[in-house]
C-alpha cells in the first residue's frame, strides 16, 4: 500500500518509524499540509494519511479519488474536517484513530488551568528577567471550586477524574450522560445552568452543527463573572471575537486555548519572523490572563505512539478487506 503521510512533522516520522510497520505498507512522509495546491503530490498513492488541519473538502477529495487514492486514514479522532458525503460518493473509505490517549488531552487542559490560575507563564518570564516580585500573581485554590465539563466522553471523563482529585465540585453537560462521571459525583445540568454556576468551564465535545459557536456572546454573558474558559476541543466551538470583549470587560477572567477557529494556516509552523496577520489572535495574545498553545494537547510520546500504530493497523485491516475504525 503506497501511503503518503501529509502534514508530517519530525515527531510524526519518529513515531511511525518506531511503530510496527506491516510489510505491505510503503510509507512516504510529506511535511506539506494537504490542500488544493498540494493534492497532486498524492497522485498514485493508495492511501493518504491526514491530520486535523489538512483540507479534506469536496475539491481535494475529488482530486484524490481521480489520482487513485482509495483510503483516507485520519491520524485524529475528530473528523469534522472531512466532507463525508463526497467521500462516500467517490467510494473513498475514511478511517480514524478513535482513541489514543485521553490522558494527553485531559492533562493538557489541566496544565492550562494551573498555568492561568498560578500565573506560571508570567512568573516564568519574570524570574528570567531578574524580577522576583509577586504582585499580580495571586491565584486561587482549586479545592472546592466548581468545574463544568462540556462533553463527558473519553477526554471529558478523564479530565473530570483529575479535577475530582483536586477536590473540585463537578458539573457536566452532555446529551448522553456518562455513568463513570456521575460516579465521581458530577451533576448533569442543562448547558445554561452549568455556565451560570461553574467557575472553570472546559470544552470536550466534538465540533458539529449543534456545537459550532457553543460559546458566544450570549453564553459568555451567562457565565459567572471572572470565570475561566478552557478549550482543548476544536476552535470553532467558540466564537473567538466574542472572547475579546468578554476579556476586556472582565466578564471572562481567564482563557486557555489549545485550538483556534482560524488555526489551519497558522499552527504547527514557525512563524516567529513574520508579522502576525490574524488580528483576533494578535489581540488575544496581548491579555495577561490568556494562554494559547498551538494544538499540542495530543502531543505526548504515548499519544503519538498510539496514533501511529492504530493508523498502520487501520491501513492493514482495510487492505485485508476488513476495515476497522470506519468514520
Ligand atoms: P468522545 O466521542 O469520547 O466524547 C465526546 C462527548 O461529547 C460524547 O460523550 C458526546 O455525547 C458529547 N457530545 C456530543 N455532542 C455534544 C453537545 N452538543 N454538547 C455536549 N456534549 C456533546 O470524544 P473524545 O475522545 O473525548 O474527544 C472529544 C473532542 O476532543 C474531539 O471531538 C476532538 O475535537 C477533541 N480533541 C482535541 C485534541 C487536541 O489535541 N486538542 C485531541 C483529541 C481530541
Amino acid at each position: 500500500m503506497r501511503t503518503l503521510i501529509f502534514s508530517s512533522q519530525t515527531y510524526d516520522q519518529d513515531s511511525f518509524l518506531a511503530a510496527r510497520i506491516p510489510g505491505d505498507i510503503d510509507l512516504h512522509f510529506q511535511p506539506a499540509r494537504l490542500t488544493l495546491d498540494t493534492v497532486a503530490l498524492a497522485n498514485g498513492y493508495d492511501v493518504v494519511c491526514a491530520f486535523i488541519n489538512d483540507d479534506l473538502g469536496t475539491a481535494v477529495l475529488e482530486h484524490l479519488a481521480a489520482g487513485g487514492t482509495r483510503l483516507i486514514a485520519l491520524r485524529s479522532a475528530g473528523f469534522n474536517h472531512v466532507d463525508l458525503d463526497t467521500a462516500q460518493r467517490l467510494g473513498l473509505t475514511v478511517v480514524r484513530v478513535p482513541a489514543y490517549s485521553p490522558h494527553a488531552v485531559a492533562e493538557h487542559a489541566v496544565a492550562l488551568i494551573l498555568s492561568l490560575n498560578r500565573h506560571l507563564h508570567r512568573a516564568y518570564n519574570r524570574t528570567r528577567d531578574g524580577d522576583f516580585s509577586l504582585h499580580g500573581l495571586t491565584g486561587f485554590d482549586l479545592f472546592g471550586k466548581t468545574v463544568g465539563v462540556v462533553g463527558t466522553g473519553q477526554i471529558g471523563a478523564t479530565f473530570a477524574t483529575i479535577m475530582a482529585g483536586f477536590g473540585c465540585e463537578l458539573l457536566a453537560y452532555d446529551p448522553f450522560p456518562n455513568p463513570a462521571v456521575e460516579a465521581l459525583g458530577a451533576r448533569y445540568l442543562p448547558l445554561d445552568a452549568l455556565l451560570a454556576q461553574a467557575q472553570i468551564i472546559s470544552l470536550h465535545c466534538p465540533l458539529n452543527e449543534q456545537t459550532r459557536h457553543l460559546i458566544n456572546v450570549d453564553s459568555l454573558n451567562r457565565m459567572r463573572r471572572g470565570a475561566m474558559l478552557i478549550n482543548t476541543g476544536r476552535g470553532a466551538l467558540v466564537d473567538t471575537p466574542a472572547l475579546i470583549e468578554a476579556l476586556k470587560s472582565g466578564q471572562l477572567g481567564y482563557l486557555g486555548l489549545d485550538v483556534y477557529e482560524e488555526e489551519a494556516k497558522l499552527f504547527f509552523e514557525d512563524r516567529s519572523d513574520l508579522p502576525l496577520q490574524d488580528d483576533v489572535l494578535a489581540r488575544l495574545l496581548t491579555f495577561p490572563n490568556v494562554v494559547v498553545t498551538a494544538h499540542q494537547a495530543f502531543l505526548t510520546r504515548e499519544a503519538l505512539g498510539a496514533i501511529a500504530q492504530t493508523t498502520l493497523d487501520n491501513i492493514s485491516a482495510w487492505a485485508a478487506g476488513a476495515p476497522q475504525n470506519l468514520v
